[in-house]
């Protein structure tokens, strides 16, 4: 990449904000800071950033709003740092649009790795799906064809399963909560559902993972959602 990708860090926790930007900096990520939510949405109009990282506890308002204030006029991806006691502030942060969430303590590797999948994401949107074909651990997806298998042995799913499958397909990677699948799979009056979720999934594990207790791509986050592994 030519230039520096800009990342705000919005963080009121002055040695988290100082240990976020001394390993951001020597990835040769450019770094802009905000330590309130006000100033933080500033940041983000201002600077044009390819990528927010948003602490969700902030002094002046709350996390979230913060979200929605961005994604007024912004698409950039947004990864949220937040309290293990938080589940459900984290999942309504998801559901309000971010991207990612990262649990404090977290280990700067697994933050790279994060903002990575995020920007790939951010600049091709579906770069993990090559012609049509989703491939990741040994399972194939040609969404062309229709056309699902396991070290190329078809797999026949039921059109619920298939479409379950496709929704984590085409967000690849992302942390998805348990409403924004239910939306996309049953549509929004079922969001309540979160049940159905889980035969599914689990019929779809049982379909697709060798030991579906130990899922290898179909993963659980636990108490939020689910993701699939690239
Ligand atoms: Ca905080």
């Amino acid at each position: 990449m030519t230039n520096a990708p800009v990342i705000i860090v919005i963080e009121d926790d002055p040695p988290i904000r100082r240990f976020l930007r001394t390993g951001l900096n020597a990835q040769n990520f450019t770094v802009f800071e905000a330590d309130t939510g006000k100033q933080g949405i500033i940041e983000a109009g201002v600077r044009k950033p390819d990528l927010v990282i948003l602490d969700l506890g902030l002094p002046d308002m709350d996390g979230v709003e913060v979200i929605k204030a961005i994604r007024t006029w912004s698409a950039i991806p947004i990864i949220i740092l937040s309290a293990r006691s938080s589940e459900q502030h984290k999942i309504d942060a998801l559901d309000a649009g971010a991207d990612d969430y990262l649990t404090k303590p977290f280990g700067f590797g697994e933050l790279l790795a994060r903002i990575r999948v995020a920007l790939r994401h951010a600049i091709r949107p579906m770069e993990h799906i090559k012609a049509d074909v989703f491939v990741t651990a040994n399972l194939k997806v040609d969404l062309h064809n229709r056309v699902v298998s396991i070290d190329e042995q078809e797999v026949h799913l039921t059109p619920i399963q298939y479409r379950l499958l496709v929704v984590l397909v085409k967000h690849a990677g992302r942390v998805l909560t348990q409403q924004q699948i239910l939306k996309e799979v049953w549509g929004p009056s079922y969001s309540e559902n979160a049940h159905y979720l889980r035969i599914y999934m689990s019929q779809l594990r049982q379909k697709l993972e060798a030991d579906p207790t130990q899922p290898k791509f179909l993963l659980t986050e636990s108490g939020v959602g689910y993701r699939l592994k690239v």
